[in-house]
């Protein structure tokens, strides 16, 4: 029992708060995880009963399965729980579909998009594609800018876009000096934050208005669901909410249950994916075979002291520069690795390895590396097993690197 005597209350960990979160009974309906409510349809007992439910505010409200139902609604406000000073979040069936969502629920035609160089490629694609179409610039900014943003910030500047750290090459970036100089100049400030996860960054807490997930990844934590969310700051739930619904948005109840059941694992999940990782990068960064790790916790990486700033902790993506070579010595690293798949995605319990040539994609900054990079989802094997499996990795590219460089 509490009393007076005992102080403020202890807030709950987030351990405890990813089990307990948006279980309320009349969603669980008695039993521990919310069932899967399908539906289409709702019916009501009457007409007038039936006008009366289209006048009011539908949110929370069986009216129409675009709408959502007690599924969707579960996961959403477990979501927003994770994310002190948030209102409410929005469920779609990607997150890229959120992040469309969270663009056009404040910008219009004329208005100036400022984008992270180092953004999810998709994204920047929907910035020169979709975006671009619609009347809406693009100006592409280095992640290290810091309070430098501010000069970017022009008359018809209207959001900026964070990602951070990128997802190929990491740069953690200065939110809040971003975030500050966003709101000076009445700019929404979104952060696409599916690597470190609510978990890990407070993004609502740093100022962020539209807090955006790629719930594919950490939140499902399994490879087997495509699902994306949007949390958002009270000033900017409403907008967020009607562009939503005017873009037809729905995320399927079956994967919003598969997503609260990934999310009841995901504090121990991350915190073996963080451990191990760094334990992988670390020793990553003692082989001669390799120029530079790319992750945040490490010095080595660009916005490192950010990162020690800000951050709660990592998670398990990360990339390193190889010692040289060419992309078919880093093929021969890749192709015989035992325990890592090669695909895209990352988030679940299984390791991958991809090749990354992020240099491509840069255009407001040139990224320089000594040679190619290689991205790696640490998933939750046994990490020794996974240095064993990179050491011989390591010999295969050591060998077709130095035996292409002979003369
Ligand atoms: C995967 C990813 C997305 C997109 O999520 P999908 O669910 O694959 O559409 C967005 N941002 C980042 C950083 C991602 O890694």
């Amino acid at each position: 029992m509490s009393s007076d005597q005992d102080g403020p209350a202890r807030p709950i960990a987030d351990a405890t708060r990813v089990v307990s979160a948006g279980r309320r009974p009349e969603w669980t309906q008695g039993i521990v995880n919310p069932p899967v409510w399908r539906a289409s349809t709702h019916l009501y007992n009457s007409v007038a009963e039936l006008r009366t439910a289209g006048g009011r505010d539908t949110h929370h409200r069986l009216f129409y399965g675009r709408r959502g139902g007690p599924t969707q609604w579960s996961l959403a406000e477990a979501l927003t729980e994770l994310e002190p000073g948030a209102e409410a979040t929005f469920l779609y069936p990607s997150g890229v579909a959120a992040i469309a969502a969270a663009l056009l629920s404040v910008l219009s035609p004329g208005d100036e998009l400022l984008l992270v160089d180092s953004a999810y490629d998709p994204t920047r694609s929907m910035a020169t594609g979709l975006l671009k179409r619609f009347g809406i610039t693009t100006r592409f900014y280095d992640p290290l800018v810091g309070a430098g943003i501010a000069e970017l910030i022009g008359d018809k500047t209207r959001a900026i876009l964070m990602e951070s750290p990128g997802s190929l090459t990491f740069e953690v970036q200065d939110v809040p000096a971003i975030v500050a100089a966003a709101k000076a100049r009445g700019v929404t400030a979104l952060l696409d934050n599916t690597w470190a996860t609510p978990l890990h960054f407070r993004a609502i807490e740093h100022g962020v208005d539209l807090s955006i997930l790629a719930c594919t990844k950490y939140i499902v934590g399994h490879s087997d669901v495509m699902l994306g969310s949007v949390t958002a700051a009270p000033s900017h739930w409403r907008a967020l909410r009607e562009m939503s619904l005017q873009l037809g948005q729905v995320a399927s109840p079956d994967d919003a249950w598969l997503g609260a059941r990934g999310l009841r694992t995901m504090a121990v999940r991350l915190a073996q994916h963080q451990a191990s990782a760094l334990k992988i990068a670390r020793w990553l960064e003692t082989r001669p075979e390799v120029a530079r790790v790319l992750h945040p916790a490490l010095p080595t990486c660009p916005g490192h002291d950010l990162f020690a700033r800000d951050f709660i902790g990592a998670s398990g993506l990360f990339s390193f520069v190889l010692a040289g070579g060419d992309d078919a010595a880093r093929i021969a690293l890749i192709d015989g690795l035992d325990h890592f798949g090669i695909g895209f995605s990352w988030g679940g319990f299984e390791s991958l390895a991809l090749p990354v040539d992020p240099q491509r994609y840069r255009t407001a900054t040139t990224p320089r590396f000594d040679g190619p990079l290689v991205r790696l989802q640490i998933g939750l094997e046994d990490p020794d097993d996974l240095i064993a499996d990179l050491a011989r990795g390591l010999d295969r590219f050591a060998a077709a690197r130095d035996l292409s460089s002979r003369p």
